[in-house]
């Protein structure tokens, strides 16, 4: 795709094509292991590098590679590959940059299950995190050492629709010579696009708004091809001859797309972390109508937080997108079509309050999960974070208090009453 489209073109048409063989319109599901090489020289070249094309669905594949080119359009990045969820994504961003003894630097506010990924799991790796509040530059520039290799945030950070100073932290990178990873989950590129901010590296739960209907498990990692691997000696997978690709070096070699072709032929096939070919498929049919669910997301939750702040019933709400927020200012400045939908409010009556309320809503599913055309809820402390002290509840803005809501595209006069009836029924 080289006109540059607007958004609303893009999330239909970047990635598709009419399918070769048989002119199909919409991408077809290329439900196949391998691909049938031409001849023996074209094997060869397919497993140099030097021509790009099908080998194995373990590295790519048609439909998910349709996936890959749309998210990377809509981002603004070089290139993109997807993966199999979006906790995925965040072990393949962080794979060629990382080995044993090296470090990232993580924001505080993250979704719960990046929290568990950084501070236990990636142990395992040899690699570890440290986490800072991403409000404190000052902080995040201390916590930086020789050994860091990565600075991760999200754009708009889970529970409480909190939102990084996005072109902040991404001088404070730029400073210290290091990538930028955002988690663009709960704005998605309508809302935000990190790259424009400075971002290195962007990925997403593709699980969540990008497919939109809570169908899919999938992930994505686009690279903004901006980032010199060579500079600094500190990323010798991709600035040197590589050992698992025979002595490749992937970055003098390919250049902007050095990150998307290393994640792809040493991470994919040595971790299989795949999207299936039919998980890209309804992403790609979510992603055609990303701009038009959005815009209702955000409407409906701006809505919502309004009646919600004003109603004697409710203690407070975290929603950006509210002038009380003290996060409101950044709402132009990082994400200028609006602050999500995504949100956390705090009910009068403390924790059995919470409960009845889940438990009265007739049209919010209680569930684990966001970015749903239909409108979610979760009361954390007696679920995801049920496990934790309190005060690592309130530290995590899930206190036993609060319930954190998504905000689907339903009429929001209905989700008003809904939630006027089960707040009736939680603070009688
Ligand atoms: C859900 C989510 C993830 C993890 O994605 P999965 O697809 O569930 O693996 C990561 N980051 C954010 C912000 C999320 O909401």
């Amino acid at each position: 795709m080289t006109q540059p489209y607007a958004f609303d073109t893009l999330q239909i048409h970047a990635g598709a094509k009419p399918d070769l063989a048989t002119g199909a319109r919409q991408v077809p599901i290329y439900q196949t292991t391998a691909y049938v090489f031409r001849d023996a020289d074209h094997a060869a070249r397919l497993f140099n590098l030097e021509e790009v094309g099908y080998i194995y669905s373990r590295l790519t594949n048609p439909t998910v590679q349709a996936l890959a080119e749309r998210v990377a359009a809509l981002e603004g990045g070089a290139g993109a590959v997807c993966c199999s969820s979006g906790h995925a994504a965040q072990i393949m961003a962080l794979f060629p940059l990382m080995g044993p003894g090296r470090n990232i630097i993580a924001s505080t506010r993250l979704y719960g299950g990046t929290i568990t990924q950084f501070s236990q799991t990636i142990k395992r790796f040899g690699w570890s995190a440290k986490f800072v509040d991403f409000d404190d530059t000052a902080a995040l520039e201390a916590a930086v050492d020789d050994d860091t290799r990565a600075i991760f945030c999200e754009s708009i950070s889970n529970p409480g629709g909190y939102i990084t100073d996005l072109p902040a932290v991404a001088a404070m990178a730029k400073k210290v010579g290091l990538p930028l990873i955002v988690d663009n989950t709960l704005a998605t590129p309508w809302l935000c696009r990190p790259i424009e901010h400075g971002a290195t590296l962007v990925v997403h739960s593709a699980t969540k708004y990008l497919t939109g209907n809570g169908t899919v498990t999938g992930g994505v990692v686009v690279d903004s091809g901006n980032f010199d691997w060579s500079a600094s000696g500190k990323f010798p997978s991709l600035s040197d001859p590589e050992p698992a690709y025979h002595g490749l070096a992937f970055h003098k070699a390919l250049g902007p797309m050095a990150f998307t072709f290393h994640s792809i032929a040493v991470g994919l096939r040595d971790l299989g972390m795949t999207m299936n070919p039919q998980g890209a498929h309804y992403t790609l049919c979510g992603i055609e109508t990303l701009s038009l669910r959005m815009e209702r997301h955000v409407a409906n939750a701006r809505r919502i937080a309004e009646w919600l702040e004003a109603d004697p019933r409710v203690e407070f709400v975290t929603y950006a997108g509210l002038p009380s927020s003290p996060w409101h200012g950044r709402v132009a400045r990082v994400c200028p079509k609006g602050a999500g939908a995504l949100f956390t409010f705090a009910v009068k009556g403390g924790y059995a309050a919470c409960v009845k309320l889940v438990d009265h809503l007739k049209l919010f599913s209680h569930v684990a999960n966001l970015g749903d055309t239909r409108s979610l809820i979760i009361h954390s402390a007696s679920t995801t974070h049920r496990q934790l002290t309190e005060a690592q509840q309130i530290a995590a803005g899930a206190a036993p208090n609060v319930v954190r809501v998504s905000i689907g595209i339903e009429a929001a006069e209905d989700l008003i009453a809904d939630l006027d009836q089960a707040l009736d029924a939680a603070t009688a």
